[in-house]
């Protein structure tokens, strides 16, 4: 067991360690090779009865958990989108961890809630988002997405379905490119995943907003109760943005909650040349982006805004009498805003990232990310053996190598067999998804440091196979 008294010599231990770390981060194969079981097997089944020395924990840190480690921060990490961090938001984190404090209600420590409250309008003006929201930390996108469904779950029902359960003739709007915590959400909503209307895309794959129309009157037609369309500013498949101004215009004439998914590309919000994005926003209902995916600040961290804050509280308030206080009412208790009672103090790492970067330094960052994207798609252009599937935007590509005489079945397994190659070196990764039947191959240039000589290392693998 470790003294408190003995923390600075201890704690210079692990900084060492995570100096180390960041040094040798580029070394590390970016994919853990693991095979299942492999860590497991290592730990051993029952808990040490007497304490163990920090000197053989580290040992087995490096030994057993690292070659299990995918590395997120490494700067060839190009898959999926990133949850990229920076030092600030480690720093802060460090802080968090010491202060240990559990911040569900004010009064549990009203620096926290209030911090959370100036950061969230900090973001909401450096995004361009009305003053009508109003915004709160969630814990990830998912949750949020599912704080927004039951919300309009219970506007629709006049606050009765929390009570005697949920009428089955709610219906859900969403393109059928939508993350799939839409799914999750409306089937723990009580909605049901069959009362989730998968609505078709254009070739931009942007929801349509025309066949959103139909689908809803047809509903209506037929004793449904549209309750929420959910659109997406950036899809994860292939970061398309659905047409947010028209799709409010229907939503407004049929009095529908809607709720705006930019997990991802919301960051770019912070860009005044991105703004085109959230055209019409003043009309949504909720929109969630996640500064733990590209702003820098490490998992988690969700940015959640809302008109209707006092539906939202009312749909989620629990008040038994051991959090009652002579507050209530004149601060945000922010447990009534979400799902779990328990909340970190997140608004600290953003307050860290926010100041020490200012939002010039944030954007400057953003488009050098979006800047190499560019370099990076102009390269594969040229190679005559690669389609670009969709006109990147932002820091993302997605492509996939054509070979004359191949018919897509054949082409989607070479592209599969190509990208498994390439993960297994070790040296870079990337992801993949479908469009259609067509296998693709994803890119985002999103970790923090990222240079110039890590897209030429991707530049150079993927060239061997064009
Ligand atoms: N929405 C979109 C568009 C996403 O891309 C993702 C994750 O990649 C999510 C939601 C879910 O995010 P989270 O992991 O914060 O729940």
């Amino acid at each position: 067991m470790l003294e408190k008294k003995d923390f600075l010599e201890n704690a210079t231990t692990i900084i060492q360690w995570i100096q180390d770390y960041y040094n040798d981060l580029s070394k590390f194969p970016v994919k853990s090779s693991s095979s299942p079981k492999e860590i497991y097997d290592q730990i051993p089944s029952s808990p040490p009865i007497h304490g163990e020395d920090l000197a053989d924990i580290m040992t087995d840190l490096n030994k057993i958990i690292l070659p299990g480690i995918t590395h997120w921060q490494h700067p060839n990490f190009h898959a999926y989108f990133p949850a990229n961090s920076s030092v600030e938001s480690v720093l802060a984190e460090f802080i968090t961890a010491a202060l240990g404090a559990q911040c569900m209600i004010w009064e549990t420590s009203p620096a926290a809630a209030e911090l959370e409250e100036r950061m969230m309008e900090w973001i909401r003006e450096s995004i361009g988002l009305p003053t009508s929201f109003e915004g709160v930390i969630q814990d990830t996108a998912s949750t949020a997405t599912l704080v927004a469904i039951l919300t309009a779950r219970e506007i629709k029902t006049n606050f009765t379905s929390n009570e005697e359960g949920v009428p089955n003739n709610l219906r859900i709007y969403a393109s059928k490119d939508i993350h799939s915590s839409i799914d999750k959400a409306v089937g723990i909503s009580g909605i049901g995943k069959k009362n989730l209307m998968k609505i078709d895309v254009d070739k931009q794959r942007a929801m349509r907003a025309d066949l959103l129309q139909n689908q809803i009157e047809l509903d209506i037609e037929n004793g449904k109760i549209p309750t929420c369309v959910i659109i997406a500013i950036g899809t994860t498949g292939t970061v398309a943005v659905d047409p947010l101004k028209e799709i409010a215009v229907i939503c407004k004439k049929y009095d529908i909650w809607l709720h705006v998914d930019a997990a991802y590309a919301g960051t770019a919000l912070l860009l005044p040349e991105y703004r085109w994005m959230s055209e019409g926003i003043e009309d949504a209902d909720s929109f969630v982006f996640n500064p733990h995916k590209w702003m820098f600040t490490n998992f988690d961290c969700t940015a959640y805004y809302v008109k209707d804050t006092l539906s939202l509280i009312k749909t989620l308030e629990v008040l038994p009498e051991y959090l009652k206080t002579n507050t209530r009412g004149m601060v945000n208790d922010y447990r009534d805003w979400g799902v779990p009672l328990g909340r970190r103090f997140r608004a600290l790492k953003l307050w860290f990232v926010i100041r020490s970067y200012g939002l010039e330094g944030l954007r400057e960052k953003l488009r050098k990310h979006i800047q190499l994207n560019t370099y990076f798609a102009e390269e594969i252009a040229d190679w005559g053996t690669i389609e670009i599937m969709q006109d990147p935007i932002l820091n993302f590509t997605c492509f996939r190598y054509i070979e004359a005489g191949l018919d897509l079945k054949a082409t989607n397994l070479k592209n599969k067999e190509i990208l498994d190659q390439i993960n297994n070196q070790g040296k870079v990764f990337l992801s993949h998804t479908k469009m259609n039947e067509t296998y693709i191959i994803r890119i985002v240039i999103g970790q923090t440091y990222v240079e110039q000589e890590d897209v030429d290392k991707v530049l150079k693998i993927l060239k061997d196979y064009a």
